[in-house]
């Protein structure tokens, strides 16, 4: 069986004194929420705090909000955002995205600035500490090597979170709170270039909600691909968001990939190609040849990843036929 190492654990009831704490702590600390990603990872020592701060605590971090555009409370968990009746019907992909993360046990326990948050995943890295010391390790944790991309200064791992692509996609943005205030950030510019490095927030910042505008007007899709139908991390997520006007005339889209990149991807060049452009089975197609080549899978996941690659085209096309209301069942089957 494996154990958790020891810890001391804070629990502030202020956000701010959740970021001091884990500022005068230094490397040494982390937050931890549901604790469902970061306890197995420590049992893994993928990660050895000396110092954990709960925010469970935190007043008011587990409110949601829907009056006009949707607060979410960092601390909210996965079920409550997946079963809440407003979410479901005016940011349904909110829903939808919650309610396909892991598997019902977890999402009771998870919350929604974990899953904002939640580490970046690799074949190598997400193993024993018996098992990565069998291969040497990587340079993700106590190695020095990429090992799915040995020349690589970068590390590759994934980012695998099921609500970062539908939040960028709907342009939510999300409140860090440190030592000296908050700001508010898009969603899109909380993630970094690396797998390592995987959050563009400072270490000590706390995630304490996430605001969703108002979608009235707008459609959105979000596709999970993975192995099983529960527990599976994504193997690819695309998140849609379009606003169409008269005669299906595109008026603005979003398409994020997730699960194909160090962090999620906006496919800004397939929303250029659709904007002004009517939604039909043409312009899809033509919109899924072209979101699909900022995807960049390697080895180093679940199935072969030039088939995960080429998934991302029918996902896509799938997902913004959801959004225009055209059936989604017969695109080409891809073969392994
Ligand atoms: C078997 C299994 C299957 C899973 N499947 C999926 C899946 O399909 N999709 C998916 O997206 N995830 C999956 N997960 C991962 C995880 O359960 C979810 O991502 C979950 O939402 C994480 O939330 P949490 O509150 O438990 O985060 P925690 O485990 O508490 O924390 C995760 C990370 O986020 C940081 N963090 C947490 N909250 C904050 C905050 N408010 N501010 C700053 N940093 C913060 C922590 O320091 C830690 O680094 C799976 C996990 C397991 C064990
Ligand atoms: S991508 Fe490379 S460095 Fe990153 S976790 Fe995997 S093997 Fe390690």
């Amino acid at each position: 069986m494996m154990r958790l190492p020891p810890f001391r654990y804070f629990a502030p009831k202020a956000a701010r004194e959740a970021a001091c704490i884990l500022r005068d702590h230094g490397a040494e600390a982390m937050a931890v929420a549901g604790g469902t990603d970061l306890y197995p990872n420590m049992k893994r020592r993928q990660f050895e705090p000396k110092v954990l701060v709960g925010l469970r605590r935190l007043e008011d971090a587990a409110a949601i909000r829907p009056n006009g555009v949707l607060r979410l409370g960092a601390l909210a968990n996965l079920t409550d955002i997946a079963e809440h009746p407003a979410i479901r019907a005016r940011w349904p992909v909110v829903a939808a995205a919650a309610g396909q993360v892991a598997s019902p046990l977890l999402r009771n326990a998870a919350t929604i600035g974990g899953n904002l948050c939640v580490d970046t995943r690799c074949n190598y890295y997400n193993q024993s500490e018996f098992w990565r010391a069998s291969i040497g390790y990587c340079m993700k944790k106590d190695g020095d090597i990429c090992l799915v991309a040995p020349g690589s200064k970068i590390c590759w791992a994934i980012s695998s979170s099921d609500t970062a692509p539908v939040m960028i996609a709907l342009g939510a943005s999300v409140t860090l709170a440190g030592p000296d205030g908050e700001r508010q950030v898009p969603a899109a510019q909380l993630y970094g270039r690396d797998g390592i490095q995987y959050l563009a927030k400072k270490p000590e910042e706390v995630l304490t909600e996430v605001h969703v505008p108002d979608m009235s007007g707008w459609r959105a899709s979000y596709r999970k691909l993975r192995r099983r139908g529960s527990i599976d991390f994504p193997l690819l997520g695309v998140a849609v968001a379009a606003k169409l006007g008269k005669d299906r005339v595109i008026e603005d889209v979003r398409i994020v990939l997730g699960a194909v990149h160090t962090h999620p991807v906006e496919a800004k060049d397939a929303g250029e190609f659709l904007r002004g452009r009517v939604l039909d089975a043409e312009s899809i197609e033509m919109a899924a040849g072209i979101a699909y080549k900022p995807a960049k899978p390697l080895d180093n996941a679940d199935l072969v990843y030039a088939w995960r690659k080429r998934m991302v085209r029918i996902e896509v096309a799938r997902a913004l036929r959801e959004v225009a209301g055209l059936p989604t069942g017969d695109l080409a089957p891809v073969v392994v």
